[in-house]
């Protein structure tokens, strides 16, 4: 008999058969007793943050001393205001670029891209292009190389676009988001962002229509700007802060979860006796192990040149925060699924594993990202800051009508933009935003809005002051706290941004931003077409602005909400306005190909039709797999992890029944014979569920596999969502009932009291 400690620290003996069935479990638990906070990262009191930011990156500063004046001018000139690079200069990048790497000791270089999943690729190449006459190594790195890469594309999805006999696809280096040091182990890789497309110049990546859609943007922009009279700006970018929202668990429970491991999330588990409900850890202080690894991953992107700056506990337990200063927002989209990386692997070396899955535990909060988004002109000025003069003003009224326009003509887009299986948990349960697409403006801004729309030529504060004379006096002051408390709205105007917040955790940010630039840009385009016509037409440009903004104004202010989202008398008004309601990822994907959509891209060149199809395609048949993965991992606990560790528990009962009367003459047993019977029925209800469940369900298969479209897959996506949704939760339901029955000491799931609790 081997002496051991049980979950509670109680000394015990193994008793040899019955408590294997919960050993992993235990296991678990007595490893998690043992973990200890861990050094890593920097010693700051020797080394200071400045030191270290930005010493992994290929940034200005390194270009301004590595490289020749013009070259750099050059590149500068492109970074800046979007001029294109001369080929002929690439060399000479590409060769300061390699000795900089070597020099701080990289090997190998790979062009890191990112397909149409949610995370980033690369493959490795070294320096090394052969062994020197003499036998030395020859390291070369050209500026073709840099430049061009040709990978085998026929693995990553493409959704039909790229026909699977051509397989060849090409990387392209993207000069605007610097080239970086990846360090691992045992060393070095130099990563060049680049962008990625099939042999006949489709886009098969995120990265490609981002950057699409930020020069539409910059366009429509610039021409509105040039027309109100500010012929300063020459550039116009979008900006992003994207919160990042995660959970951390401890690896020993995450290696007994066959379903985190898998799927991110867990399949199974009775929601912990003790929830959220006791608001103890929203931004309660940092655990010291949490705190060990948050810091540790800290500076490993201060490395990156990624500005890391708020960290905090979330609302859940074990869920935290970590939010960046704001970006341009290629650099914000790279620099986010870096912060997932590092996080990821950083969490391994604490002994932890980071979760980015939208509900990894159901019955307390789920994980998303608050895409913080704005625009900027070349000096950096926030163009949606209110500003104190009047031409800011009118700036600023105008850019605010687009964004309203925008989404409230493509409120479907633009929820279709974060629709995926896991956000399905998420949107439209009573803690993230809704499946309704709103804006929230505050109550001031509101007032304004009002007034303007209301043709009001002033508008009084409350002191009597005049606050609000359209292109000659000054808007009021808009505080900035009193637009930002309303955390139940999806698209939030919080003082000089918007907060769209309906985007999953998991998810990139890239094509969400990609659909905000490209939508606004078109709202732009018809604003600024409506303005010359008028000014054409004789009319002054105040008046003009004054007309379209009110008139735009009133067209589109179904969308603006400031009340409750969660509401149910919300959902009634959204539906008497007529704001479409997308409950779930297949209800929402097809307003990606409705027929406006495919022109909107198409008009701004940011997604041809083949290409809209494509990702559409791809986001149908990733809903597929998704599902299907958790439906064959749903199928296999329930039968050998769950219903042998209830059998097991029923057999004991059975036995101790048994035994009891056969020891006892007459001696009543009713209370164990109740327990019995509640347990059998209970394991009945589960084998009904789980025969429900493996049955060969019309319409099962793979999950739509490369198909070119289309009708056939997404009719598989709605047989997911109707059949296979519904079945494998009655599996769950039944499961979790178990578990608060069983033996806690046979029950092999590590459960959400301790994952969500020890750590
Ligand atoms: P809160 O939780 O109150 O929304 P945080 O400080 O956590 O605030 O996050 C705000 C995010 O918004 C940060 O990432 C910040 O950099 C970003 N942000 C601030 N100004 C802008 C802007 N002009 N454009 C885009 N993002 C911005
Ligand atoms: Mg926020």
């Amino acid at each position: 008999m081997t002496v051991r400690v049980d979950a509670h620290g109680r000394l015990g003996t193994a008793r040899s058969r019955s408590d294997q069935h919960g050993a992993a479990r235990w296991e678990a638990l007595q490893a998690v007793r043992m973990r200890e906070p861990m050094k890593g990262g920097v010693d700051y009191t020797v080394t200071q943050v400045s030191e270290i930011f930005g010493t992994n990156v290929f940034n200005r500063h390194v270009m301004r001393t590595l490289l020749p004046k013009n070259v750099y001018k050059a590149l500068v000139r492109c970074l800046d205001q979007g001029e294109q690079l001369d080929p002929s200069m690439a060399d000479i990048v590409a060769n300061a670029m390699k000795d900089w790497a070597l020099s701080r000791g990289a090997t190998h270089f790979t062009h890191w891209f990112h397909p149409m999943t949610e995370q980033t690729a690369e493959k490795h190449d070294s320096f090394l292009v052969s062994g020197g006459p003499e036998g030395g190594a020859i390291l070369e790195f050209s500026g073709k190389l840099l430049i061009q890469g040709e990978p085998d594309a026929s693995s990553f999805p493409s959704g039909g676009i790229r026909s699977t006999f051509e397989a060849r696809g090409y990387t392209g280096w993207d000069p605007t988001s610097p080239a970086f040091l990846m360090e691992s182990t045992n060393g070095k890789t130099l990563c060049i962002p680049t962008v990625f497309c099939s042999y006949s110049g489709h886009a098969l990546d995120k990265k490609t229509p981002l950057l699409r859609s930020l020069e539409a943007l910059n366009k429509q922009a610039v021409r509105v700007l040039h027309i109100l009279g500010n012929r300063e700006a020459k550039r116009v970018i979008s900006t992003v802060g994207p919160e990042q929202e995660y959970f951390l668990i401890d690896e020993a429970f995450y290696f007994a979860r066959p379903d985190i491991i898998n799927c991110g999330r867990a399949l199974f588990g009775a929601r912990p006796p003790k929830g959220q409900e006791m608001e103890d850890h929203y931004w309660g202080s940092i655990k010291e192990r949490v705190l060990a690894f948050m810091m540790d991953a800290e500076s490993e992107l201060y490395k990156l040149g990624v500005p890391v700056k708020t960290r905090h506990n979330e609302v859940a337990p074990a869920q935290f925060e970590v939010a960046p200063v704001f970006e341009q927002s290629n650099i914000a989209t790279d620099h986010n699924l870096l912060l997932m990386e590092v996080f990821r692997k950083t969490a391994q070396k604490h002994g932890l594993r980071c979760l980015f899955h939208e509900k990894p535990f159901s019955g307390v909060n789920g994980s998303g990202k608050h895409n913080n988004w704005s625009m900027a002109d070349d000096e950096g000025n926030n163009l949606l800051e209110p500003g104190s003069t009047p031409l800011e003003n009118t700036q600023f009224l105008v850019l605010l009508t687009a964004v309203v326009r925008a989404v409230n003509k493509y409120a479907g887009l633009l929820r279709s933009a974060i629709a995926h299986a896991g956000n399905d948990h998420r949107l439209g349960a009573n803690e993230a935003p809704p499946a309704i697409m709103s804006i929230y403006l505050g109550d001031r801004l509101t007032e304004v809005v009002n007034a303007l729309i209301a043709g009001q030529k002033e508008m009084k504060g409350v002191d009597g002051k005049v606050i609000l004379q359209f292109g000659v006096s000054t808007l009021p002051d808009l505080p900035r706290d009193d637009s930002d408390r309303n955390r139940t709205s999806p698209f939030a105007f919080t003082g000089n941004k918007f907060e769209f917040r309906a985007l999953g955790a998991s998810q990139s940010i890239a094509f969400p931003n990609t659909v905000l630039n490209t939508m606004v840009a078109e709202s732009l385009d018809c604003i600024a077409s409506e303005l010359e016509k008028l000014v054409k037409g004789g009319t002054d440009i105040n008046a003009a602005a004054e007309k379209v903004v009110r008139e735009t104004l009133k067209e589109n202010q179904r969308i603006l909400f400031n009340g409750d989202n969660y509401s149910t008398e919300w959902h009634e008004e959204a539906g008497r306005r007529g704001l479409p309601n997308l409950r779930n990822t297949v209800e929402s994907l097809p307003e990606l190909v409705k027929e406006e959509i495919k022109q909107l891209f198409n008009k701004y060149h940011v997604l041809s039709e083949d290409e809209l199809v494509g990702r559409y395609n791809v986001k149908v048949a990733q809903f597929c797999k998704t599902v299907n993965i958790e439906w064959l991992l749903t199928k296999s606990i329930a039968r050998t992890m769950i219903l042998p560790a209830a059998l097991e528990y029923q057999s004991r009962l059975a036995g101790t029944i048994v035994q009891t009367k056969a020891a006892v003459t007459g001696i009543n047993l009713s209370g164990e014979e109740n327990m019995l019977r509640d347990l059998s029925n209970k394991i009945g209800e589960l084998l009904t569920a789980l025969e429900r469940l493996e049955q060969p369900m019309s319409g099962s298969g793979n999950g739509g596999g490369h198909g070119h479209g289309d009708a056939e897959s997404y009719v598989m996506a709605k047989f997911y969502q109707d059949e296979v949704i519904p079945a494998m939760q009655a599996v769950r339901d039944a499961a979790d009932e178990l578990e608060v029955l069983v033996d806690d000491s046979i029950w092999p799931l590590p459960k959400f009291r301790e994952m969500l609790y020890i750590y």
